[in-house]
């Protein structure tokens, strides 16, 4: 539709992504900065310390490459937010098995990795994955429950896990709530356009209302009288249309008004603009366009108009149309230029209708 074009023309152009390190691998990263701490401290061993950093890299590095060769828009979720996830507790719980003292990293860590899964992934994919972290990290406690002198560490390992099993279920109903601000969030926004879209248009037949006139008007005028390009508006009258409602009905009236307005609208360019200006009376805003020009768009629609078929509704079959046309003077008031073109209008119907007329130039 082409007058739609000046309401989308504020919607705004997204560059292509440029693939990047995702944020759940910088909290990998950032895992293994965390273990170089303990390695520094001695409470790790270096082979371990350089397995997870080389671990945590492939990680980044292979998911890096599956956005890069975009291999991730093969599935439904493209963050790849699940396999990230739960690269990222693999990694941490193997640690966490093999360098108990890295325990105390690996429940902010958790927590941290599933914050990024609340924001993308379903209630229940949240539920499992908790559920295999939870019972992974049960796993762990209760194998290491057998070596010697663990019966304390083994206790406090418990409460940790404990903690854990406490927290995440909370973390998984905030992120329910998050989704559900969400949802309604998007919902008020699709509510917000569509009430934005109304006000702009007319009920009855679609098109730009008055108020929307006087905004694209003021939108041409401005960008005319800096860029010196012309533009020109054509007011339409439908002829003798009180006596068409008179005899034939208001709804036939209204029938007609639509399918003129319809057909108005596809005849015209895309960048030109039509409104309903009240009434019987519509205005169309020609971008870009010299008198001349403007009178052979309104000589071309007064000729379309006129060999609509209205037979079923209208005894005399058609409808014509009497075309006031007036080019914008740079620096005038667009009232004057309305007046202008009004005037040209009742001169046409002065002479008879069905006719254009155009307000000389300067
Ligand atoms: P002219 O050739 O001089 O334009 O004569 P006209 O009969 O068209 O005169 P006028 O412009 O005064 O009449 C417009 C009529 O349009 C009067 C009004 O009842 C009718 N009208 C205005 N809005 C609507 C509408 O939404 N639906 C219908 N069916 N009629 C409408
Ligand atoms: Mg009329």
């Amino acid at each position: 539709m082409p007058e739609s074009v000046s309401v989308n023309r504020r919607k705004t152009m997204h560059p292509a992504r440029i693939p990047q390190v995702s944020p759940i691998s910088l909290i990998s990263l950032l895992y293994a900065m965390s273990m170089y701490a303990f390695f520094q401290q001695g409470f790790i061993s270096g082979i371990t310390f350089i397995t997870v950093a080389a671990a945590v890299l492939c990680c980044v590095i292979l998911f890096y490459c599956a956005f890069w060769f975009k291999l991730n828009t093969r599935f439904s979720d493209q963050s790849l937010m699940l396999p990230q996830i739960v690269a990222a507790l693999l990694i941490m719980l193997t640690v966490a098995y093999l360098e108990r003292a890295t325990q105390i990293a690996l429940v902010p860590f958790v927590l941290i990795a599933f914050s990024f899964g609340i924001f993308r992934l379903s209630t229940r994919s949240l539920v499992l994955l908790a559920a295999g972290c939870l019972g992974a990290y049960l796993g762990i406690i209760l194998l290491r429950g057998h070596e010697e002198g663990y019966a304390l560490g083994f206790r406090a390992d418990l409460i940790q896990w404990f903690v854990l099993a406490l927290t995440l279920p909370g973390m998984i109903l905030v992120g329910k709530q998050i989704q559900n601000l969400r949802q309604l969030l998007k919902a008020t926004r699709y509510q917000l356009e569509h009430y934005e879209e109304k006000s702009v248009r007319d009920e009855l037949t679609g098109l730009y209302n008055r108020r929307q006139l006087q905004t694209e008007l003021d939108r041409a005028k401005l960008q005319i009288d800096t860029l010196s390009i012309p533009f020109s508006i054509c007011l339409i009258d439908i002829d003798r249309f009180k006596e068409i409602n008179d005899n034939n009905g208001h709804l036939a009236g209204d029938t007609i008004l639509k399918e003129f307005s319809r057909v108005a609208r596809e005849s015209i360019r895309d960048t030109d603009i039509l409104g309903r200006y009240g009434g019987d009376e519509f205005m169309l805003i020609l971008p870009d366009t010299d008198l001349k020009g403007a009178v052979m768009h309104a000589e071309r629609l007064r000729v379309y108009a006129h060999f609509l078929d209205f037979q079923k509704i209208l005894p005399q079959k058609h409808i014509s149309l009497s075309i006031g046309v007036a080019q914008y003077r740079k620096g005038e008031k667009i009232t004057d230029l309305i007046s202008r073109a009004d005037a040209a209008l009742y001169q046409a119907k002065q002479l008879g209708r069905n006719r254009v007329e155009w307000a000389e130039a300067a």
